[in-house]
């Protein structure tokens, strides 16, 4: 099996009746970086800047972060790269940032709210992210947005650490794409909003799920009661993707389900083009994808999810459709 992965490894990964999916990995620390080589992922679409922090003893400084996030680039050579600002707070603790105790940390003081609240913390990662990426492609995503002044607070943010750095004679990046994650619900009422003011979007689908079923994705006595693949969360998912296209906003997918071949079926049956997961599934999932008619997958997919009085269990339908396949 590896070695029938190992020969997908340059070919792009295109669905029998022609459609290009774009397969990217989730990444985090500099031990991953070896696997965008080996996996053949077309690039990193999660990277999870949280991780050098959680790990380290003190705060990383500036020229620490700046150091490390040069290192990524440079392993990642021209593919793109999406670093995506501190995911702290919560169940994400850093032993030298003092947090409050809180009865529901997934849906506390975290993320891009913790970022805007102690804008010192963001701006150095922003400026770090910058001047590491002094002269080529940058792209910054925001985790956790719920509303959109946030997105607004954050460009800001890094319009002025733009400003700081051009007075300061460096040289800054020569592209710069923000994006946002879509994880919290509130965001699929407001798309339409959020794609004029964003270059790009990508779905958290792990906390999408959490909140949409108000399930703690940590609690394992909840954890896997809900199926991502039920119609409630595949309409969401579909309402995202389809509100995308029509703004014309790039979409990736970016939580565990990517990395799953019959999730990624279902994803690719409702739309999506991009997809991000862990290094390990971007064979399985290339393999799959090959296989596969999309038109079919999202006839089957259409019906299951449109068609009054079809109460298939969606799982079990598109599982016996991959067989027959
Ligand atoms: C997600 O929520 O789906 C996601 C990709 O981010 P994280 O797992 O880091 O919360
Ligand atoms: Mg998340």
């Amino acid at each position: 099996r590896q070695e029938q992965y190992q020969l997908l490894r340059d070919k792009p990964a295109v669905t029998r009746d022609g459609q290009r999916i774009r397969l990217l990995m989730n990444a985090g620390l500099l031990v991953d970086l070896p696997h965008l080589e080996e996996s053949g992922a077309e690039g990193i679409g999660l990277f999870r800047t949280e991780l050098q922090f959680m790990i380290a003893e003190r705060m990383p400084k500036l020229g620490e972060q700046r150091a490390f996030y040069g290192t990524v680039m440079e392993a990642a050579g021209e593919l793109p790269i999406t670093f995506r600002t501190l995911d702290i707070g919560g169940d994400k603790v850093l032993p030298y940032l003092r947090t409050a105790q809180e009865e529901n940390p997934a849906m506390g003081w975290r993320a891009i709210r913790l970022g805007l609240d102690r804008p010192g913390l963001l701006r150095m990662q922003l400026r770090a992210l910058l001047q590491a990426a002094a002269g080529r492609q940058l792209r910054i995503m925001l985790p956790m947005i719920t509303d959109l002044w946030e997105v607004r607070e954050t460009r800001e943010l890094i319009d002025r650490e733009i400003g700081h750095l051009k007075r300061h004679g460096h040289e800054i990046p020569s592209e710069l794409l923000i994006g946002a994650m879509i994880e919290v619900p509130s965001m699929l009422w407001q798309l339409d909003g959020l794609s004029k003011l964003v270059d790009f979007v990508s779905v958290g689908s792990n906390d999408l799920h959490q909140f949409m079923t108000a399930s703690d994705r940590g609690n394992i006595m909840v954890a896997g009661r809900f199926d991502p693949l039920s119609r409630p969360f595949l309409r969401a998912l579909r309402q995202i993707v389809e509100a995308a296209k029509k703004a014309d906003l790039p979409v990736t997918l970016c939580g565990e389900m990517a990395g799953n071949p019959l999730m990624a079926m279902a994803l690719i049956g409702l739309g999506y083009r991009s997809l991000s997961m862990s290094a390990a599934a971007v064979g399985p999932v290339k393999a799959m994808a090959m296989a596969l008619d999309a038109g079919k997958v999202s006839e089957t997919i259409r019906s299951l999810l449109d068609d009054q009085g079809n109460e298939d269990g969606v799982r079990t339908a598109l599982a016996d459709f991959a067989v027959a396949e």
